[in-house]
Parts: structure tokens; sequence; C-alpha cells
């Protein structure tokens, strides 16, 4: 049986998003990431796609425990923490802390069947993604039912190549007839279209951020300074985990 602890007290992150009434019908984006710890990658792609694809806002969603990899190295409070601080005082930024505390595997499926209930069939969803995570989609549980839910954004990342070619051949068929470069697209359906946006190329990625504390190095300018202090305060990363 599944089991889900709970947020500490006080964590009601979740605040609506363009949902101001002249941004209610813009297309809403949708981050979802392990974030151990957010950086200046992740903020960003999520900066320069709300400018870019003319989103509503960007809804930040850290995964509890991510179905693709190993555990993450910080608990879920202060990974929760960390985007909190990352993306405070930017008003086209919201937490959604709902799945942080989830023990069951964090599939993006759900979530978006989640979001779909919450914003109705006709709201513009729009999932945003690494190209290093999109060349993976078709690994990804019930990874068609996506284009069923949401449009697919997806920003380049240094060492990973963008185009059909570069892709795994059931993700290239059925991303066939989908692919535009036309971000209107986004605001003229509800799910459906993947859009490539460039995004300033930024080689930085939170394994590097891990190995780098691990070995005694620093984050500053990779992290947000509030995060880098965030993750002195408390020691994160310090030391390689043991008995995980
Ligand atoms: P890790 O190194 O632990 O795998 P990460 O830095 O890739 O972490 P995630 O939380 O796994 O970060 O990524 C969330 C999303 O952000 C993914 O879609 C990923 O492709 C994207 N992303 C992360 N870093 C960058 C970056 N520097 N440039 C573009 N996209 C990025």
């Amino acid at each position: 049986m599944p089991q889900r602890t709970e947020p500490p007290v006080g964590d009601s992150t979740r605040r609506p998003v363009g949902d101001s009434p002249g941004s209610a019908r813009l297309p809403l984006g949708v981050f979802g990431g392990t974030f151990d710890p957010v950086h200046l990658g992740h903020l960003r792609l999520a900066e320069e796609a709300r400018e870019s694809l003319g989103l509503a806002g960007v809804l930040w969603i850290p995964a509890g425990t991510p179905p693709h990899r190993d555990l993450p190295r910080a608990p879920a409070d202060r990974r929760l923490e960390m985007v909190r601080l990352a993306i405070a005082g930017n008003p086209g930024f919201a937490l959604d802390a709902s799945e942080a505390f989830d023990v069951r595997p964090g599939f993006t499926v759900p979530t978006l069947e989640r979001l779909r209930r919450e914003h109705g069939p006709a709201r513009s969803l729009v999932l945003l993604l690494g190209m290093d995570a999109f060349r993976g989609l078709a690994t990804w549980h019930r990874w068609r039912e996506l284009f069923e839910l949401a449009h697919l954004a997806v920003a380049g990342r240094p060492g990973y190549a963008v185009g059909e070619a570069a892709l795994p051949p059931d993700l290239a068929v059925a991303v066939r007839g989908r692919l535009t470069g036309d971000a209107g697209a986004l605001g003229r359906s509800p799910c459906g279209a993947v859009v490539p946006f460039p995004m300033t190329p930024l080689d930085i990625s939170a394994t590097q951020i891990r190995r780098r504390l691990e070995f005694g190095q620093g984050c500053r300018y990779l992290v947000p300074e509030s995060v880098r202090e965030y993750i002195q305060t408390h020691g994160l990363y310090h030391q390689e985990p043991h008995g995980r």
C-alpha cells in the first residue's frame, strides 16, 4: 500500500499562477523535476519559456519519488524549500508542493490528469522539458497519453542535439505532425503540440552541483544565492549518502 508522508505544517505552497483576469486563458506552463538542488539552468528554462511561449505562468512541481532515477539526495522538504527560495519574487512562478511528499513513483501522466481536473478540459497546459528529458520520453509510463493531456515545450540543453533525427524511432514517429516552431499553437488548443524553444545555453546540472559539494567545492553562481546559503546552513550534499 503506497504511503504518503505529510508536508510540514504551514506548507500551503500552492497559489494560483496566471489566474488574473487577463492571463487566465493563456497557456499554463508545468515544470516538474527533482530539483536536487534547483539551479540557474532550471530558472532560465522556466523564465525563457514563460517569455518566449507567452505563458500565463509556470507551476513548479518537485517530484517526491522520481521514477527514472536514484532517490533524491536531499529530502523533499529541503528540495521544496530550495525551490520556494529560488522562485520567490517572480510573480510568474508558483510552487505546487502536492507531489513532493508522495513516496509512490511520480509519473507525469497522473500529474497532468490532476491538473486537467483542476483547470478544465479547455485550458492549454504546456509541459516544460529539457532536451535530455524529452529524448527519454518513450521510456516514461503511459507516455503516449502525454500528448492528449498537454503540449510539450522542449528547451535545448548543451550536449543534446535538437531535431527529429536525434530522437529514438518511437518518439520520432509519435511527434511527427506535432512538431512546430509556432508558439501560437500553444494557445489554439489545450494539448498535442510539441514546440522546441531556444534558451540561453547553461551547462549546469544538479549532478554536477552535488558532486562539487561532495568534493568540498562551492556552488556560488550556479544556484541563486538564497539557495546556496540554504545548502550551506543545512549542510546539504556534503557527504556521500550512507546506507541509501
Ligand atoms: P540531475 O543532474 O540530478 O539529473 P538536472 O539538473 O537534470 O538533475 P532535473 O531536476 O532532473 O535537473 O531536471 C528538471 C528538468 O529541467 C528536466 O526537464 C531537465 O531536462 C531540465 N534541465 C535541467 N537543467 C537544465 C539545463 N541546464 N538546461 C536545460 N534544461 C535543463
